[in-house]
């Protein structure tokens, strides 16, 4: 049916949906490579272990894209920020290789300042170019009562390098360099509170655990004490909303949507 027959949005909704490739109950369709941002080195397995761990079994890749050092995470006034940055990496090699991850891009910037900038987003734009996925998940930047900017900035970020990767006359100097432009159907988002899409990971729930608890010097026994059931507590939040007992929720909305639309919450 022609769209100027359509004469309500429900019926004109429905028919554009149709109308694009990307599908939302199956973001991962032909997906080879998923590019997974995080503000934190342990951003990406709290947020979505289970799914990383479950992509990475089915034979997809999945590439983290860490933003900042890390290295305001600690209470203990005799680490220095250069020493626990460099903790905090090795201790992302390893939770990155219990959920099967191989690559970690890591742009450096410092823990807490993340700058809402020009420069973060063209440096995310040139990763995406260089590694060209399919999919690239970020924080929601709209989850309520978020109180931390580096989160927040890194959604914003996240989801403007993904609108822009594909413009050729954004960033020149990727051009020089030899990158092609590239654009994606959809992003995703994870910490979020409206999901369109759940993962089930109850069997891959504890090696999520196990990939969140080896960032040592976040989780010691106390503050593990109460993570735990933090997490276990969240998982099954997700699940409940999706028939599962313990899930991830990602919220996915189709590149078209993601510009001048003021339906994209119905999505
Ligand atoms: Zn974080």
């Amino acid at each position: 049916m022609a769209f100027e027959e359509f004469e309500t949005f429900d019926e004109a909704f429905s028919a554009l949906l149709d109308k694009l490739d990307f599908k939302i109950n199956e973001p991962f369709k032909d997906v080879q490579k998923v590019l997974c941002i995080e503000p934190h080195p342990d951003d990406c397995a709290i947020g979505l272990g289970g799914t990383i761990k479950r992509l990475t079994d089915s034979g997809i890749e999945v590439v983290y894209l860490l933003l900042t050092d890390g290295s305001m995470g600690t209470t203990d006034e005799t680490v220095s920020r250069h020493e626990l940055a460099l903790t905090r990496l090795e201790e992302e090699r390893k939770s990155a290789e219990i959920l099967g991850v191989k690559k970690i891009h890591s742009l450096d910037f410092g823990d807490t300042e993340l700058p809402y900038t020009r420069e973060v987003r063209k440096e995310i734009v040139t990763v995406i170019r260089k590694e060209k996925p399919e999919m690239v998940l970020m924080p929601d930047p709209w989850l309520p009562y978020e109180g931390h900017l580096d989160h927040r900035h890194a959604g914003l970020l996240g989801l403007e390098a993904v609108s822009f990767s594909g413009l050729p006359n954004f960033s020149r100097s990727d051009s020089i360099a030899g990158l092609e432009p590239h654009s994606l159907p959809a992003v995703g988002f994870y910490y979020t509170h409206k999901p369109n899409y759940f993962v089930d990971i109850t069997d891959v729930m504890e090696t999520k655990l196990e990939a969140v608890r080896v960032h040592r010097s976040q989780f010691t026994e106390d503050v593990w004490e109460l993570w735990e059931p933090y997490l276990r507590t969240i998982a099954l939040y997700y699940g409940k909303m999706s028939g599962h007992k313990y899930a991830e929720g990602i919220r996915f909305i189709p590149g078209l949507f993601l510009h001048i639309c003021p339906f994209a919450e119905l999505i």
